[in-house]
């Protein structure tokens, strides 16, 4: 059996930085302490070979801590400055 003829492929959830991502401090609940948050999106990405290609679901925006890379909601005072209005497909 030739195993060159094995395609892997596959869908993943990955994050990714967004243009213009919000950073700041915010406290995180895992941490228990003010860390430096990141804006981060969360799609799923068709893989080949596990490498992503194209995206192929967005689930919105998230901050993840930086220290622990703990993933959290984007609080709602931020939504206030125009961070995360990407609509989450859940809504
Ligand atoms: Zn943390």
């Amino acid at each position: 059996m030739d195993l060159s003829f094995i395609v892997v492929f596959g869908t993943r959830w990955t994050f990714r930085t967004v243009d213009r991502a919000w950073q700041g401090v915010l406290n995180c609940p895992d941490c228990r302490s003010p860390q430096i948050f990141q804006e981060k999106e969360a799609v799923k990405a068709f893989t080949l070979y596990w490498k992503p290609l194209w995206t192929v679901e967005r689930a919105g925006h998230l901050v993840e801590c930086q220290h622990c890379q703990g993933k959290f909601d984007v609080p709602i005072e931020l939504t206030e400055y125009g961070v995360g209005l990407t609509p989450a497909l859940s809504v």
